[in-house]
């Protein structure tokens, strides 16, 4: 086989076969494939795209690069959530301990923050002494010892996708869907669950920003997903405005604190609820959504996600004290108030701009290997459909006098203004099963 003829195929829109596409990433993970043969295949895919069932082989090429952690020791099915990332958006932190205290187990395994998007590894290393790199043996039996444990890709999972994803963000073909869905599938897949619920986010703060084009993208993880035999549910929600309260490393830990303690915005806790029954329900623990719901409700309520959470910080090295007492997180004093110039209603808000906003404090990296200030961050004073005075507070950034100015100026045209009563944003969008497939 030659590499030569595979791009030529794809570049000539034909499908690639199990054995080619399997060739192909075998090659590149041993690194008999050069990236530039594998920049120019990535390019190909961008452009003409590939086929449910070939895009499944792809995926399933990707996982088998690595390990796939066996978790049937646990004996119960294993559920995880993935969110494509956005601007505050915490869930997954309230959202993995409900669903534990419930019975069903969470293996997790999270991202970094990355450009305007924030990432659940860094929120919990805000956490004094967690830590998310631990080995695949710790992770299994931690998941079986108390149904939940939160870690980083490591290099044994999915290193195809490691080293490709690296590839397509220096060669512009990182927002290919294909591309993305089996890059965030692969990952999961490996991770040894029965079931995946995906939040697929949509709007000004999207990594995928078109609600139809992140939407196909829903439907494909589905598909790859369906597939493998997964039970997969797809939950589309807006990110047309930061998610809660707050955006920011400890600040998130914070509002988790507060989602813990049957409180928090009315969208974080609205969030945490829906995606914990829809993990219920997939890991038979609730027989439908509305039992479900019931639940994630019952152990925010009384205390018990809270318990869980504080197990998990501490079986991962953490401080558990600071379930209890927020001054032991990371936090700084400073604080700016960005104001209205002028009275009006919010209709809308460029939400990347206030995640960068947040990277130029310091709470956000540009390249992977920028280090992160947890103490920063951006809290929320409105929301789309408010009515401001001139004057009053869009947003305080909490900061440590760094990046201030750049961070002000690239607020000024997050926050949209009508003079005309605006309705309230809709956090979600369509629901996508196998069912609602027309190819899966
Ligand atoms: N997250 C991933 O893991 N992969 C992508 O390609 C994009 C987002």
């Amino acid at each position: 086989m030659r590499v030569f003829d595979l791009i030529q195929k794809k570049r000539d829109k034909q499908r690639l076969r199990s054995d080619e596409i399997q060739y192909l990433i075998q090659g590149f993970t041993r690194g008999d494939i050069p990236d530039y043969q594998m920049s120019a295949f990535a390019m190909a895919v961008f452009f003409n795209g590939m086929e449910s069932g070939e895009l499944a082989e792809f995926t399933l090429a990707m996982r088998n690069s690595g390990i796939t952690v066996d978790l049937s020791h646990i004996g119960k099915p294993c559920i995880d959530k993935h969110s494509t990332g956005g601007v505050g958006d915490k869930v997954s932190l309230p959202l993995a301990p409900a669903v534990a205290a419930c019975g069903v187990p969470v293996p997790m395994i999270s991202g970094r923050s990355l450009g305007h998007t924030g990432g659940t590894l860094d929120k919990l290393e805000s956490i004094p002494g967690f830590k998310t790199n631990i080995s695949v043996e710790e992770y299994k039996r931690l998941v079986k010892e108390i149904g939940c444990c939160l870690i980083g890709q490591t290099a044994d999972i999915a290193p195809a996708d490691k080293k490709l994803y690296a590839l397509r963000d220096v060669t512009a073909t990182v927002e290919c869907i294909e591309l993305v869905a089996s890059s965030i599938m692969s990952k999961k897949l490996a991770e040894g669950i029965d079931g995946l619920v995906l939040d697929v986010k949509f709007g000004s703060g999207a990594f995928i920003k078109d609600p139809k084009r992140s939407r196909i993208l829903a439907e494909t993880m589905v598909s790859i997903g369906t597939h493998m035999g997964k039970r997969v549910v797809a939950q589309m929600t807006s990110m047309d405005q930061p998610l809660g309260q707050y955006a920011g490393n400890a600040l998130e830990i914070v509002e988790t604190l507060d989602v813990l303690e049957g409180k928090g915005p009315a969208d974080t806790r609205e969030l945490t609820v829906q995606f914990g029954a829809e993990m219920l329900v997939l890991g038979s623990a609730a027989k439908d959504i509305e039992e479900g719901r019931c639940k994630i409700e019952e152990v925010l309520n009384n205390g018990q996600a809270k318990a869980k959470f504080a197990q998990i910080i501490e079986a991962q090295g953490g401080d558990p004290r600071i379930v209890d007492n927020r001054q032991l997180l990371p936090t700084t004093t400073q604080r700016i108030e960005f104001k209205a110039t002028r009275s009006g209603y919010i209709s809308a808000m460029n939400t990347e701009d206030i995640g960068v906003a947040l990277l130029l404090l310091g709470g956000g990296r540009m390249k992977t290997t920028d280090a992160i200030d947890p103490r920063v961050g951006i809290e929320m004073c409105t929301r789309i459909g408010n009515f401001v005075q001139a004057g009053e507070p869009l947003c305080i950034l909490h900061t440590t006098n760094k990046g201030e100015e750049q961070a002000l100026q690239r607020l000024k045209n997050a926050f949209i203004f009508s003079d005309n009563k605006i309705a309230a944003n809709k956090l979600y969008g369509p629901r996508i099963t196998a069912l609602d497939l027309s190819s899966p």
